[in-house]
């Protein structure tokens, strides 16, 4: 599994669609100040799923999408994908070529779409859980974010690791079931204490 390219349309200082194709090895991004480099990056977090727009150097959501400039009208939609090549099943979906994509409007409706067909939020998290490509995983490192993990507390720290280690589907899961096996035992509660009431 590899990222091939990443598409912005109207994402930030992206005001027209801009494909960035990246080849086998390392791809840099070279650019003057407030060129757009970081960007790049928050782009591909808010795509994975990001919900924290602190976290991609944003106030709201309209924030994301171009504000208009010099000759340029503001946009009214932003849109990124993500091109992945998924020939080695690395991702748990039957996809040899997968295009992740996430859109806003300036309403603040979110979409979701994976090859064009509209997904939840929550299946791009269950796509990405433990393979460390996920909004929180390690493979995205941001200005001061070794920093950030170095100064983690133990807690933040072993849900790192948790992910690394691929634990952390195992772990959601097991939470999801509990807390369904606790909404079955409140269930059958009521039922008990309706039946004592006809008794
Ligand atoms: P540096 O090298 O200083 O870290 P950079 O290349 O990483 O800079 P970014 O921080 O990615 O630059 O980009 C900042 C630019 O993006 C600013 O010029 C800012 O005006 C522009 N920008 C951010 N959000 C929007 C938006 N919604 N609409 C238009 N432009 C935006």
């Amino acid at each position: 599994m590899y990222l091939k390219a990443l598409e912005l349309n109207g994402f930030k200082s992206f005001a027209e669609k801009t494909v960035i194709d990246f080849t086998n090895g390392i791809t840099s991004i070279v650019g003057p100040n407030g060129s757009g480099k970081s960007n790049i990056l928050d782009a591909i977090l808010w795509v994975l799923g990001e919900q924290s727009y602190k976290s991609i150097r944003a106030k709201d959501s309209s924030d994301v999408i171009f504000s208009g400039g010099k000759n340029r009208k503001a946009k009214s939609v932003a849109e990124v994908s993500l091109i992945i090549d998924n020939s080695d099943r690395y991702l748990d979906i039957d996809f040899t070529d997968l295009k992740i994509t996430r859109r806003i409007y300036r309403s603040g409706e979110n979409e979701y779409l994976i090859n064009n067909r509209k997904i939840r939020l929550k299946d791009i998290n269950n796509l990405f859980m433990d393979t460390g490509i996920g909004k929180q995983a390690y493979s995205i490192i941001g200005q001061g974010r070794v920093e950030k993990i170095i100064s983690s507390t133990p807690k933040e720290l072993k849900e790192l690791i948790e992910e690394a280690a691929g634990v952390k589907r195992a772990k959601t899961e097991k939470e999801e079931s509990v807390k369904k096996l606790n909404d079955i035992q409140s269930e059958v509660e009521k039922i008990e204490y309706v039946e004592n009431d006809l008794a």
